[in-house]
């Protein structure tokens, strides 16, 4: 039995099984690139789901991380500690806001997100006591909590959780009509990905965005963007939104805001928004900790050299051109969508569902996630260089050919 075997079998038989991870067990990584147990190299064109976006280990990152363990980890929001302020400013700064919500995870920050909205609703908008309502896209990938599941379409992340909580409305993703005939009275936000990235990297039709954008205007309506996994660099530009040129009301933020190093999410919006909520009413332990800030102070001021969001673009450009080849072979590949180093592929299930795809690119040396059947999602980390990126296609490239 070779040590990653034994390493998973250890994992399987003391961990709830809440997921099916490929047979590989990770010991070290640097850049794009992990070793597992037995020594193994794979190029990583996952990302941890795009938390990743600099990179394994980045040295700039590890440096900020290991300074502040030298200081101070903690203090929950008891104290005030000396890097949450330029931590708030930046980040609003960033997200061209004025106020930041700090907590831990995606799903929190989400959490959070619906609370401010239906807050905000109460308070600012004067919505009936008890009566907001959130509008939300079919496919959505929200997060993973008792609230969030209740308004998922996918029958797997649902089932067996219910009661679910109300206050939701699911539209069609990509339906503006839909969506304007849902916003009543009641309708404190919408909430949507900009790109659906677990629904398989779905691209909404373009003018969607500004469609939102100016319905949400129009009827007093917070628009909330999820940007946990679009966010931050990942399609050659800081927010998908900007894309049409839209700002929203709401960033949510996750993932890469803690550079793969410590989990680090926020919402971020106005102070007419986030300034609803008083002492009591919300709160984290580790939410803005020393640690975190610090971290993610660091991944801002990268962000703010644009130069990952170039990267993004010009090797998104190479990326999507060559899977464009591919799909063009009339071979394996049925469509690509995606923007910047972000692509999702559907595969002929002839040829194998995207599991089966993603072991067997992970016997090449790459390592890919599948989603829905299958579709298969890349999303190297931005610091990948074009030869890496290259090779890890020639892999795909191998395997659909059988
Ligand atoms: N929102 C989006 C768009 C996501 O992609 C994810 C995670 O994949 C989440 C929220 C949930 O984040 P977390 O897993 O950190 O709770």
């Amino acid at each position: 039995m070779s040590t990653s075997e034994r390493l998973i079998a250890a994992s399987e038989a003391r961990s709830a099984h809440n997921y099916h991870p490929l047979p590989v067990v990770v010991a070290s990584a640097e850049g794009a690139w992990v070793t597992d147990a037995d020594g193994r190299r794979y190029l990583d064109m996952l990302a941890g789901y795009s938390a990743l976006n600099f990179g394994h280990r980045n040295q700039r990152l590890i440096d900020a991380a290991k300074a502040q363990l030298d200081r101070v980890t903690l203090t929950s929001r008891a104290f005030y500690h000396d890097r949450f302020g330029d931590f708030c400013e930046q980040l609003a700064e960033l997200c061209g806001m004025e106020m930041v919500l700090p907590m831990n995870t995606g799903a929190e920050a989400v959490e959070t997100a619906v609370k401010t909205a239906r807050k905000w609703g109460y308070r600012s908008k004067g919505v009936r006591d008890g009566q907001a309502k959130i509008i939300v896209a079919d496919n959505n990938f929200h997060g993973r909590t008792t609230t969030i599941v209740s308004f998922s379409t996918d029958a797997e992340a649902r089932a067996d959780f219910g009661p679910y909580t109300p206050g939701f409305e699911i539209v069609p993703y990509g339906d503006l009509a839909a969506l304007e005939a849902a916003v009543d009275d009641d309708t404190v936000a919408v909430l949507l990905e900009p790109i659906q990235g677990e629904a398989g990297v779905l691209v909404p039709p373009a003018g969607y965005l500004t469609g939102v954008r100016e319905l949400t205007r129009r009827r007093n309506v917070l628009m909330i963007a999820d940007e946990i996994q679009s966010g931050l660099g990942r399609t050659g530009a800081t927010f998908a939104c900007e894309h049409e040129g839209v700002h929203p009301d709401m960033y949510v933020l996750g993932k890469a805001l803690g550079g793969g190093v410590v989990p680090v999410s926020a919402v971020v919006s106005s102070r007419e928004v986030l300034g609803v909520f008083r002492p009591g009413e919300h709160g984290s332990t580790f939410g803005g900790n020393p640690l975190a800030c610090a971290v993610a102070l660091e991944v801002i001021a990268m962000l703010r050299t644009g130069e990952y969001q170039q990267r993004a673009k010009e090797l998104g450009e190479h990326l999507h051109h060559e899977l464009g080849v591919l799909a063009g072979k009339g071979g394996a590949v049925r469509e690509v969508r995606g923007r910047g180093l972000w692509a999702g592929v559907d595969v002929d299930p002839a040829h194998g569902s995207g599991r089966e795809l993603s072991e067997k690119l992970m016997a090449q040396g790459v390592l890919v996630k599948d989603t829905h059947g299958s579709t298969i999602r890349i999303a190297p980390p931005l610091v990948v260089t074009k030869e890496d990126l290259d090779w890890g296609l020639e892999q795909l490239d191998a395997v659909l050919r059988g």
